[in-house]
């Protein structure tokens, strides 16, 4: 009897029947963003009833710690009367709508922003325009590049890592690319016969040394490079936030991720988020290559840490109820907490900015910015 296959399933067999065996970026790329069947175009995937919950989702504390961040980058940049706030991925809004709250403090702020979201899920930008459409006025792209020229802050949290990603796998030979084939019904791991051409001239040199067998993974330079250019040229910063590795390492971190449990990539394409880890090693040079200045990567605990989080989460509690208190103490916990169950230690943030800004809060400096005393909630 035919197994009876998801129509994402079938497309990817026909584009494998036709054209051979299917690099593992392309594969990830079709299961996330296929126009009709793409894992994020078809739905909102984050929260508890969903199928994984972000930073901003755990707590609204982190989206206040950002805001407030932000606030000292547009300080060190002689507040400027106009300053755009682009996010990236901005999933259901919530960490913008917590940045924007917590920045009311400074009302010169507040009237500067302007908002852009670049997202290219209608279901998510729909979520988004819920969630923030009584702050302030919002505008939607599908590209960083088709944003409007201006100062701006770009905030990137758990973008990174949907974008494609590359494998390649070491032999005698050199790095051959990773592909998908149909096996029997099933989705199955190959790789391509030949090496890829000079791979070992791009890759970090103390990769190269990697024993036969290891996946290294690489991202085309193309986001990156869109977001420095953007600074560079037109001033600002970024902020990136995700789970990876400070430094370039071997490895296989391809992972997909349905109802807060890990399952197989290969299996139901479409139907679960699928990532892998961020190399901030590669982002940060491709940064200064050309020529804007990368700070960090630190670690998040560290970051919010510094930025006051603990201070914030007393605050909180001081206002809450004893089951609310328990939250934002659990939420804490997981935000900065090292270990598998904490965000703290697996997840990294990196600065990049227009050369003129020589240090960013929590970055680049060692004491906390902030004493946020309000006692709003979201
Ligand atoms: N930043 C949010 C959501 C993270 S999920 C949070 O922290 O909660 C990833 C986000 O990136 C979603 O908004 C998703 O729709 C968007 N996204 C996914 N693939 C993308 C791609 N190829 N290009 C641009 N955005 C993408």
């Amino acid at each position: 009897m035919a197994t009876k296959h998801t129509p994402l399933e079938n497309i990817i067999r026909k584009q494998i029947a036709k054209n051979g065996p299917m690099p593992v970026s392309r594969y990830m790329e079709l299961c996330l963003t296929h126009p009709d069947y793409g894992y994020y175009l078809k739905q909102n995937p984050l929260g508890r009833d969903g199928d994984f919950i972000t930073a901003p989702e755990v707590s609204q504390m982190f989206g206040e710690l950002v805001g407030l961040w932000a606030a000292s980058v547009w300080a060190a940049m002689g507040s400027p009367s106009e300053i755009k706030f682009i996010e990236l991925g901005p999933g259901r809004g919530s960490m913008m709508q917590d940045a924007l709250r917590a920045i009311k403090i400074l009302p010169q702020l507040y009237k500067a922003v302007t908002v852009h979201l670049v997202e290219p899920s209608p279901a998510l930008r729909a979520v988004q325009d819920e969630t923030l459409g009584n702050a302030k006025h919002v505008e939607w792209y599908d590209s960083l590049t088709d944003v409007p020229e201006g100062p701006a802050i770009i905030f990137a949290n758990e973008y990174f890592d949907v974008l494609p990603v590359h494998q390649v796998v070491k032999a005698d030979d050199g790095w051959h690319e990773r592909l998908i084939d149909v096996d029997d019904d099933i989705f199955v791991y190959t790789v391509a016969k030949e090496p890829t051409p000079r791979f070992d001239v791009l890759m970090p040199p103390h990769v190269r040394a990697a024993p036969n067998g290891a996946i290294y993974e690489w991202r085309s330079d193309t986001e990156i490079m869109d977001l420095t250019r953007r600074v560079r040229e037109q001033g600002g910063a970024a902020l990136i936030i995700d789970y990876g590795h400070i430094r370039s390492e071997a490895g296989d971190t391809f992972q997909a991720v349905a109802k807060h449990s890990f399952t197989n990539p290969l299996k139901n394409p479409g139907e679960a988020d699928i990532t892998a880890h961020v190399d901030f090693e590669a982002l940060a040079k491709a940064a200064a290559s050309m020529g804007a200045k990368a700070h960090g990567p630190v670690e998040q605990g560290a970051f919010l840490n510094k930025l006051g989080i603990e201070q914030r989460a007393l605050t909180l509690m001081k206002s809450s109820s004893h089951d609310e208190s328990v939250l934002v103490a659990a939420a804490l916990k997981r935000l900065t907490g090292k270990g598998r169950n904490g965000m703290g230690q697996l997840f990294k943030v990196l600065g990049i900015t227009h050369p003129s800004i020589e240090t960013l809060a929590a970055l680049s400096e060692p004491e906390p910015v902030s004493n946020l005393t309000g006692t709003m909630k979201r």
